[in-house]
């Protein structure tokens, strides 16, 4: 395997690996160790370009120190993206030259999992490094705590706005129907929210929809959906010029990372009065379950932090009110201020 390292102006370290024999393509980054090992999970997408790969994963690891620091979490940030097309290559031999590339940092980096992969993965990546999490004989799939963490997250932003956190009668624009997509649907359905869905693969709202009631919509027009609530669990970038004309929601909350495409989206929010709950806010469950892992808590101890989102959102709102900003930079000022950044 080849490993050759890029200085990378804002974060500790990025590296980039290949190998020839498995046509494993991957980079690490690690934005950060100021508090602890750099924890991130590993995404495997099929980028056009490593340029493309590489931008995705300095915003992912940066979005992990945020997402660590803002519950004051012994851990860093760090992201592994491996690049090429899942169902083409032999997923044996691409995570065990993963779990290489993971090993030879000696465990600065953590890894778990991400979009495209899965709990399975993590077992062959275990067989060629002890730093990963989330494989199936211990913490298992992060995936039903981070929905847990959104729909708390969804509950408080509802108060702030509507005076209740009760949802019945609401209307969920629910955009992925993944992992977390999935969880998220039901528990919504069961709180009473009537939901719209959308993914760019039938079978994943088919399933949704054969579960719980739902409507689903064609994956782009679900930015037009009659809603009340926008919850974004695909991938990035989803909130910018093109889409946030298009909202009638009132509320953005969901799962995927990185879901302002530039940081002046969450102004241009604000200016809509549309309450946007930062993505790492409300996608932390699945690193409060990793915890139980990583830090040694108690099942106990890491669902009542994931119930803490709640209180976090609450006063994420709260200051950003008082400040008179954006809501992201709210949660940024708070990261920063644990990071000792300010
Ligand atoms: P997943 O891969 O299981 O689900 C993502 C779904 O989005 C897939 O079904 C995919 O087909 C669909 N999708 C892709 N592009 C789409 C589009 N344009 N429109 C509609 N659907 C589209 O991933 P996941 O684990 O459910 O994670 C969802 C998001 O939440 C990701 O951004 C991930 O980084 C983030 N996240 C996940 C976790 C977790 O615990 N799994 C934790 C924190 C953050």
């Amino acid at each position: 395997m080849e490993i050759t390292e890029k200085t990378t102006s804002g974060h500790e370290k990025v590296v980039f690996a290949r190998d020839d024999a498995s046509g494993y393509r991957g980079i690490i980054a690690i934005h950060s160790t100021v508090l602890g090992p750099a924890v991130g999970g590993t995404r495997f997408w099929n980028y056009a370009t490593e340029e493309e790969a590489l931008t995705d994963v300095l915003r992912l690891s940066r979005g992990m120190t945020y997402k660590t620091a803002l519950p004051r979490l012994p851990l860093g940030g760090g992201k592994a993206v491996i690049i090429g097309d899942s169902k083409k290559l032999n997923r044996e031999l691409i995570f065990r030259a993963h779990g290489r590339f993971v090993d030879s940092l000696g465990g600065r980096f953590i890894t778990a999992e991400d979009v495209g992969t899965s709990p399975a993965d993590m077992e062959i990546i275990r067989s060629q490094t002890n730093h990963v999490g989330g494989t199936l004989s211990n913490s298992g799939d992060p995936s039903p705590f981070t929905a847990r963490g959104v729909f708390r997250a969804i509950q408080a932003a509802a108060k702030y706005r509507w005076g209740r956190e009760d949802l019945s009668g609401l209307t969920v624009a629910l955009q992925g129907c993944g992992n977390v997509g999935y969880h998220l649907a039901k528990s919504l359905s069961a709180a009473g929210a009537s939901l719209i869905v959308s993914d760019v693969d039938p079978q994943r709202t088919a399933r949704v929809v054969a579960e719980v009631s739902a409507q689903a919509v064609a994956a782009d027009e679900i930015f037009d959906a009659n809603a009340d609530i926008f919850a974004p669990c695909a991938l990035g970038g989803i909130i910018n010029d093109e889409t946030i004309p298009r909202l009638h929601a009132k509320l953005v909350v969901g799962a995927a990372n990185n879901q302002l495409l530039e940081d002046r989206h969450g102004d241009v929010l604000k200016e809509k009065d549309v309450l946007y709950v930062p993505d790492y806010a409300a996608n932390a469950g699945g690193v409060f379950n990793g915890c139980t892992e990583l830090l040694g808590w108690s099942r106990e101890q890491s669902l009542h932090k994931v119930d803490e989102i709640y209180d976090t959102v609450l006063r994420i709102l709260e200051l950003a009110h008082t400040g008179g900003v954006s809501t992201n930079h709210a949660a940024d000022q708070i990261a920063e201020q644990h990071l000792d950044l300010r």
